[in-house]
């Protein structure tokens, strides 16, 4: 090939023809953005989605996704963090500098403890963990170096739906923010925002891209000023999605609340039907009655996502309980929740919360989109192993 016919792969005089339309939003993937002139090039402000700069600071694709989440979560500006994860750890960054204390749920999503305590600490920042079914633990545990709160319903594994209102009461009137992770509500069980919270933080990961193929997260704002200072983080930590993770969520997006009351259905329906098993001492399901938090659960959310734990009877030791897990078929055994496959994971509650709140194997299932029957099957031949 000669020199001159790679630089017509390069540089090629084709034009799209205008007027394309089609129900998804191209994948547009660029590092570099091309500008037609200078002029246009220092007119650009990518902050304030006025135009294209550069690929980290969005694409059609990526602009477009976050306008999405932004609707689903009720919010007004969204950015896009290459996981659930660093969506979490992003909030902290923007928000925090060395002296502050962010207070965090006892029961919070474990990773997002473990920044705290083995990053945040490096810089200065101290964090502290309060009792989410108590407001009265929050307010005693906040004080003038308290920047951030964060909330999490229902609490990860251990499922206690927390009170959200009055945990966002106690925060507004010391003035701090609140930082939501609204992943398990997926925007669609309750409405973060008009609970108060100032941040809403979604693992993308779970229901929005319902395959357990994409990672990625969300951090949504309706205050502008927040916002900036958020994005401005963002930007400078150089966090940014791939234009092919983002066209898998896109094209998850529409259906996430058909696929959300799905789980929701199947996960209560065998939620209920494992109360009645004697194997089980304690089913954690936040719309189940006797559930830790149910109340609040009742009077915050319309859904429930499907995902709950069962704490298997004290009188079957862990290897018997590992044995139940290993005997499943249709459940396969992964971290992560959202998708269409069941999936479970034996916790072991005493090295994750101290003290322990329940005896016995705390098993979890995430319910996926498997017929009802067909997982209730599995469950009760895998029970026979115990
Ligand atoms: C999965 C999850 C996260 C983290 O999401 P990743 O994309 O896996 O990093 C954060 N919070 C909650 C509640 C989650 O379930």
């Amino acid at each position: 090939m000669s020199e001159h016919s790679t630089t017509g792969l390069i540089h090629h005089p084709y034009v799209p023809p205008a007027g394309f339309e089609a129900p998804q939003v191209g994948v547009h993937k660029a590092s570099t953005v091309i500008f037609p002139n200078v002029a246009a090039m220092r007119a650009r402000d990518w902050r304030y989605k006025n135009g294209y700069t550069y690929g980290l600071h969005g694409t059609p694709t990526t602009f477009t996704l976050e306008e999405r989440i932004a609707h689903l979560e009720g919010g007004l500006q969204c950015v896009l963090a290459p996981s659930g994860l660093s969506a979490i750890a992003l909030v902290d960054l923007a928000l925090l500098q060395q002296g502050d204390e962010v207070l965090i749920p006892a029961n919070a999503y474990g990773p997002g403890k473990d920044f705290a305590k083995h990053e945040l600490a490096r810089y200065g920042v101290s964090h502290r963990l309060y009792d989410p079914q108590d407001p009265a633990s929050l307010a005693a545990q906040i004080t003038p170096a308290t920047r951030l709160v964060w909330l999490e319903a229902p609490g990860s594994v251990t499922m206690e739906f927390p009170d959200l209102k009055g945990l966002v009461a106690v925060a507004r009137a010391h003035g701090v923010t609140t930082a939501l992770d609204n992943t398990w509500g997926a925007g669609i069980a309750f409405d973060g925002f008009a609970l108060g919270c100032d941040i809403v933080m979604h693992a993308l990961t779970k229901f929005p891209s319902g395959g357990g193929d994409v990672l990625m997260g969300s951090v949504t704002t309706r205050d502008e000023a927040l916002h900036l200072k958020i994005k401005m983080a963002h930007s400078r930590l150089g966090l940014g999605v791939a234009a092919n993770d983002a066209e898998l969520v896109l094209r998850s997006l529409p259906s996430t609340a058909l696929r959300y009351h799905a789980h929701d259905r199947t996960a209560r329906a065998l939620a209920v039907w494992l109360q009645g098993r004697q194997e089980i001492s304690r089913v954690l399901h936040p719309a189940l009655p006797g559930s830790p938090g149910h109340a609040h659960w009742q009077s915050t959310c319309s859904a429930a996502a499907g995902l709950f734990s069962v704490m298997v009877d004290a009188r079957y030791g862990g290897a018997q309980v590992d044995a139940f897990v290993d005997a499943l078929k249709l459940f396969k055994l992964g971290y992560s929740w959202g998708g269409p496959v069941s999936l479970v994971v034996p916790y072991d509650l005493p090295s994750m919360r101290s003290p322990a709140p329940y005896a016995g194997t705390l098993v979890r299932l995430s319910i996926g989109l498997e017929a009802e029957a067909d997982l209730r099957a599995d469950l009760e031949q895998a029970l026979s192993v115990l």
